[in-house]
C-alpha cells in the first residue's frame, strides 16, 4: 500500500498527574476515583457526552451490582447508581442488582459527578496517538476542532474499551485467533409499545436469578417463523425499560464483525441500521403489544461486545473466575454470568456463577509499561472470564481500582508494577469496594 509521511508539531495543552482515555463506565469512574484521591486528572472522550456503551450504545440494563442481594460492586459506582435513582433516571432491579436507566439522565448525572470532582474534561476529542520513551507513555495526542493537541501525564489509564492507547503504545494483546469475536449489535429504543401488557412488563424487568432475561414467547415465534418473515440474524430479543411509559430499549440485531477494523465496523453500522427498522416492522406487524410501536431512537454507535484485550502481568482464567479464586491483589469483583454470544447465528452460552469472582490488580497492567493501567473490558482475561467481566458494573469496579492506583503511583512517582497493594486495598475498601 502506498504510504505518506506526516510530521507536525503539536502543542502540549495540559499536564496532569493522571490522564484517562475514554469516558465510558470504566473511564468516568477511574477519573473520579483518581481525582478524589487528590490527583489532577484529565478525561478524554470522543463523543460530546459520557457513558460509553450505556449512552452511545443504549446498552441496558447496567449489570450487575449485587449477588443474592449482597453488594458486589460498591464505592463510586454504587454512589453513581444512587444519584441516578435520586434524579429519577435509574431503577434497581432486585435481587440481581441490574439497573434500568434513562440514557439522557445517565449522561447528565455522570457529567455532574465528573465536574464536581474537578476533572479537566476533553469531550469531542479523539485519541489518535502517543509518544513513548522506554515503554513509558509521555504524551497522548488528541484530535478535535482545535487541531492536534497533546496531553502529558505521570500515569495514563486506558478505558477506551478497545485498548486503543495500549495498542498505540505497543502493549501485546491476547491472541485474537482463539475464537471469532462476539457479534456487534445495534440497540434501539421503541416508543408506542404497550408496556403495561403482561408480556412486555415481565420482559422489560431483568430481575430473575439464574435466568436469561430474553423474551421467550416472542423468541419462540421468531425462530419458528424466521424464513417466512425474512428475519435478519437476531439474538434475544431482550427488552429493557427506559423508565418511560410506552418505551423500551431493544437488543435484537446482530452481525459478526470487528469494531477495530474501520471498514468492517462501517459495514456493520450500515447493515444493523437497516436491521433495526426491519425488526421494528416485524414486531409491529406480528405482536399485539407492539402494534403501535415506532423507532424513537437508534443508538449512536453499534454495540461492541468484544475487541482487543491486553496481555497483562496476570491473565484471569475461567478456572480462577468460576472458582472465585481470591488473589493477594484482588481489587474488584464480578458477579454476572459468563455470557458468550456466537459470532454468527443466535446461539449463546451462559454459565451462571456459584459465587461472585475476583479481579487482581495485575490484570490491569502490562509487564513492560510502567505508567499505563487498563480498565474496563480491555483488561487481561481469557475469553470466558472476560465474557462475564465485560458488563458495566464490573467495568466500573476495575475503573475505580485503576483510578486509585494511578493516583497513588503518580504521588509516589513509582511504576504501576510497584504499586503499594496494601495501601491500594485500604483505600479501595475505604471507598466502599467489596473486596
Ligand atoms: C449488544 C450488547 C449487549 C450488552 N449487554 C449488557 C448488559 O445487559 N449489561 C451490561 O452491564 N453490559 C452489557 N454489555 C457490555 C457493556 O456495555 C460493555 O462491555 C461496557 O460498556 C464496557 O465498558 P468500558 O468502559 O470498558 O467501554 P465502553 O463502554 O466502550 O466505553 C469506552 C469509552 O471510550 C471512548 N473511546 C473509545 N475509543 C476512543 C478514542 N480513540 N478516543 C477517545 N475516546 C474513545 C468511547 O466513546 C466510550 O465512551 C453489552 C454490550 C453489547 C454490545
Amino acid at each position: 500500500m502506498k504510504q505518506i509521511n506526516i510530521s507536525k508539531s503539536v502543542p502540549v495543552v495540559g499536564e496532569y498527574d493522571v490522564v484517562v482515555c475514554g469516558g465510558g463506565p470504566a473511564g468516568f469512574v477511574a477519573a473520579i476515583a483518581a481525582a478524589r484521591e487528590g490527583a489532577s486528572v484529565a478525561l478524554v472522550e470522543r463523543f460530546g457526552f459520557l457513558g460509553g456503551m450505556a449512552t452511545a450504545g443504549y446498552v441496558a440494563p447496567l449489570s450487575v451490582f449485587t449477588y443474592n442481594q449482597e453488594l458486589v460492586i460498591g464505592g463510586i459506582p454504587w454512589e453513581f447508581i444512587h444519584r441516578l435513582v435520586d434524579m429519577g433516571g435509574g431503577y434497581i432491579e432486585h435481587p440481581l442488582g441490574n439497573v434500568a436507566f434513562d440514557p439522557e439522565l445517565y449522561k447528565l448525572c455522570m457529567q455532574r459527578m465528573v465536574e464536581e470532582a474537578g476533572i479537566a474534561l476533553y469531550m469531542n476529542s479523539y485519541l489518535s496517538g502517543c509518544t513513548t520513551e522506554q515503554g513509558a507513555i509521555r504524551h497522548i495526542v488528541i484530535e478535535n476542532k482545535n487541531g492536534s493537541e497533546a496531553l502529558a501525564a505521570r500515569v495514563f489509564i486506558d478505558c477506551t474499551g478497545d485498548a486503543d492507547l495500549a495498542a498505540m503504545a505497543g502493549v501485546p494483546m491476547q491472541p485474537s485467533e482463539e475464537a471469532p469475536l462476539q457479534p456487534l449489535s445495534t440497540y434501539f429504543i421503541l416508543g408506542g409499545v404497550d408496556t403495561s401488557s403482561p408480556l412486555v412488563c415481565e420482559a422489560m424487568h431483568h430481575n430473575k436469578q439464574g435466568e436469561n432475561c430474553h423474551c421467550l414467547p416472542i423468541r419462540e415465534q421468531l425462530v419458528a417463523r424466521a424464513e417466512e418473515l425474512q428475519i435478519p440474524e437476531f439474538g434475544g430479543p431482550w427488552f429493557c425499560t427506559t423508565l418511560h411509559e410506552g418505551c423500551v430499549a431493544v437488543n435484537m440485531t446482530r452481525t459478526a464483525g470487528n469494531a477495530c477494523d474501520n471498514r468492517d465496523y462501517t459495514r456493520a453500522e450500515a447493515r444493523l441500521r437497516e436491521d433495526v427498522f426491519r425488526m421494528a416492522a416485524i414486531l409491529r406487524e406480528n405482536f399485539e403489544e407492539f402494534r403501535g410501536c415506532y423507532v424513537a431512537a437508534v443508538a449512536p454507535q453499534a454495540g461492541v461486545r468484544e475487541t482487543r484485550r491486553i496481555k497483562g502481568v496476570h491473565t484471569i482464567s475461567a478456572e480462577e473466575y468460576v472458582t472465585a479464586h481470591r488473589y493477594e491483589d484482588s481489587v474488584s469483583r464480578g458477579a454476572h454470568p459468563i455470557d458468550i454470544h456466537a459470532s454468527k447465528g443466535s446461539s449463546q452460552v451462559t454459565i451462571f456463577l456459584d459465587q461472585p469472582a475476583y479481579v487482581p490488580y495485575r490484570s490491569l497492567i502490562a509487564p513492560a509499561f510502567p505508567n499505563l493501567l487498563v480498565a474496563g473490558r480491555a483488561l487481561s482475561a481469557d475469553r470466558k472470564a472476560f465474557a462475564s467481566l465485560r458488563v458495566q458494573a464490573s467495568c466500573m469496579g476495575t475503573g475505580q481500582a485503576a483510578g486509585v492506583a494511578a493516583a497513588q503511583c503518580a504521588t509516589r512517582g513509582c511504576a504501576v508494577q510497584d504499586a503499594d497493594i496494601e495501601q491500594l486495598i485500604v483505600r479501595l475498601k475505604a471507598l466502599g469496594a467489596q473486596i
